[in-house]
């Protein structure tokens, strides 16, 4: 089916519709030798990227959003035919990653620039300041899901900061990675700025150990840990964003008609195959039932074609398959759906499963839920903190949301509404534990493809004796 692993080494693969098996476009595997030679000129590439500062690289990224959104509907095309998933879909990943390459470019100045910083008291005849220099050249490594909106999420990051990127987008999506370089190409034409390489995970092994300044890894957690353990070789750092098992959090306050919508929609959107997508839910026990109800009714009404597409990645509908039939078999029930086709999951709402099965405990990235009940909040916290995850979450509750928000231990939490972290341009994206370390997104997404550089200038001779060398008059 779509994209398979090569047995043998191949020169070309092609990407394929996972609706039908189409060939949607052919792409070379890039051997280690090219990658390293596309390194090595978007290290050429860096220095000048740089040299147009803030004011010129915000320029071009500005022309580019803009370019993006006139060819948002080509670009979705690219997009659904690559992964499956439904328009809306496809045009709310273009239009985030927009926001953000606009964010990014509008705040790098202010967040990044120069910056007076106290010399305190001992070097009072000094200035001191501290500025974000480029790295040089970033590696992004994405996955399929989101094929636009989550490795954007870190090369516009990284091209504002200053820096050239090499991008290995995932064997699934590779015609979506060829649109957005050779869309940034027509905005800037003179260096090659903002390169690709596609191939399957031996072309992003040899991304890894190009000798790039910085790795940027998006997908699963087993991948990020053999990127982290190569990239340990060559001391070359890295930003993990993994995978998740996010929770959604219902309190007896809370508005059961939006808690009930976020949980279908955070669910079942893109087939489940969402990163922060919603894959357990725990609800405070007097709100249980209409709450379960409102969610079951809602699900039956989730549309296949406008509202939910085939799997992208055959291999996921096995996994799908195992979590829906260890968790009927251990005396869970689904409320609605739990067919997986050879392409479709109907979606599932699971309940009684016991929270030591594969659905509590593994990501499932399909169209899955499970919903628990729970006596009190603390139990609900306590159960949502027991998983190596720690990605998103979404907590509804009138009174206490921000309180429960803190106790959570993911990177991100959403109040009262479904993940809208992830639209927020000035809020940092990342996780804890198996879900990654590092940010994107944000200040600190800026920085993170930055390196602090400080300076302290002294302006006139100190009074104090500052060296053990006695000073020659
Ligand atoms: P994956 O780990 O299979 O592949 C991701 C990328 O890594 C692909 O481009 C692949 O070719 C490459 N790769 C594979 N082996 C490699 C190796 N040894 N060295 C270097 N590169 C290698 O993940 P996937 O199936 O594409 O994506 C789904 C996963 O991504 C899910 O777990 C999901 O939760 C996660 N994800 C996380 C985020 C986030 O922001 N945290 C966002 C989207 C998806």
């Amino acid at each position: 089916m779509t994209a398979t692993k090569p047995e043998v080494a191949q020169e070309t693969f092609d990407s394929l519709d996972p609706a039908t098996d189409e060939v949607v476009g052919t792409y070379p595997v890039h051997t280690p030798d090219q990658v390293k030679a596309s390194v090595e000129q978007a290290r050429a590439a860096a220095e000048w990227w740089a040299s147009l500062g803030f004011a010129g690289r915000g320029d071009r990224l500005r022309r580019w959003a803009a370019l993006v959104a006139q060819r948002m509907d080509e670009l979705c095309a690219v997009v659904q035919r690559e992964t499956g998933k439904p328009h809306g879909d496809a045009q709310l990943e273009v239009v985030l990653a927009i926001e953000h390459i606009a964010w990014a470019a509008r705040h790098a100045p202010k967040v990044l620039g120069r910056k007076r910083r106290s010399a305190g008291l001992l070097l009072s005849n000094h200035t001191a300041s501290v500025e974000y220099v480029p790295l040089g050249v970033v590696g992004v490594i994405g996955p399929w899901n989101y094929p636009v909106y989550t490795p954007l999420g870190s090369i516009t990051y990284a091209l504002a900061a200053g820096n050239a990127v090499v991008f290995k987008p995932s064997e699934y999506t590779p015609g979506v990675g060829k649109w957005l370089v050779d869309t940034f190409a027509e905005v800037v034409p003179e260096r090659p700025v903002f390169q690709l390489v596609t191939g399957f995970g031996a072309t992003g092994a040899a991304l890894v150990s190009a000798g790039v300044d910085k790795i940027a890894f998006t997908g699963s957690t087993a991948t990020g840990k053999k990127i982290m353990a190569a990239a340990a070789e060559t001391l070359t750092p890295v930003v993990i964003e993994a995978g998740g098992k996010d929770v959604l959090i219902v309190d007896s306050d809370a508005n059961l008609d939006a808690a009930a919508e976020a949980a279908v929609w955070g669910a079942f959107s893109n087939s489940g195959q969402t990163c922060i997508g919603v894959e357990r839910v725990y609800v405070q026990e007097s709100v249980y039932q209409p709450f379960v109800d409102k969610v079951v009714e809602l699900t039956r009404k989730v549309e296949p074609g406008r509202q939910y597409g085939p799997i992208t990645m055959p291999a996921q509908l096995d996994v799908i398959r195992r979590h829906i039939a260890d968790a009927l078999a251990r005396g869970g029930r689904a409320l609605t759906g739990g067919e997986v086709g050879e392409r479709y999951v109907q979606p599932t709402v699971l309940v009684d499963v016991p929270e030591d099965s594969q659905a509590v405990t593994e990501e499932t990235f399909g169209p899955t839920m499970t919903v628990a009940k729970v006596r009190t909040i603390d139990e609900a916290v306590e159960k949502a903190n027991a998983t190596r995850y720690g990605l998103g979450s979404t907590v509804f509750s009138k009174r206490n949301g921000t309180r429960i928000a803190a106790r959570l231990k993911a990177g991100m939490t959403s109040v009262n509404a479904p993940f809208s972290f992830a639209g927020i341009g000035s809020l940092p994206f990342g996780g804890v534990g198996d879900s990654g370390f590092g940010r994107i997104h944000g200040p600190e997404g800026l920085r993170e493809f930055a390196r602090p550089k400080a300076v302290a200038r002294q302006l006139f001779p100190s009074p104090v004796q500052l060296t053990t060398f006695a000073r020659t008059e």
